[in-house]
């Protein structure tokens, strides 16, 4: 699925990626592939997904895709 940048139009969106990453996700991670987010997140008052998951490569905004439901952790 294509997806753009809100904020440049880019079609060079990485992945941000919470939770432990396992070896197939740091070497994506290190082609650039996809961002580590680390495993803190949050979700807002409705329990639903508040943090970003995808990360233009071209101008490094942050953005999500609307989502509902909690984090599905690795
Ligand atoms: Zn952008």
């Amino acid at each position: 699925m294509a997806r753009t940048c809100p904020s440049c139009g880019s079609r060079d969106i990485a992945k941000i990626v919470y939770g432990m990453p396992d070896p197939s996700v740091m070497e994506a991670a290190e082609r650039g592939e996809v961002v580590i987010g680390g495993c803190c997140v949050t979700v807002d008052e409705n329990g639903d997904w508040a943090m970003p998951d995808q990360r233009c490569r071209e101008c490094g905004k942050d953005f999500a895709r609307p989502r509902r439901g909690r984090p599905a952790l690795t």
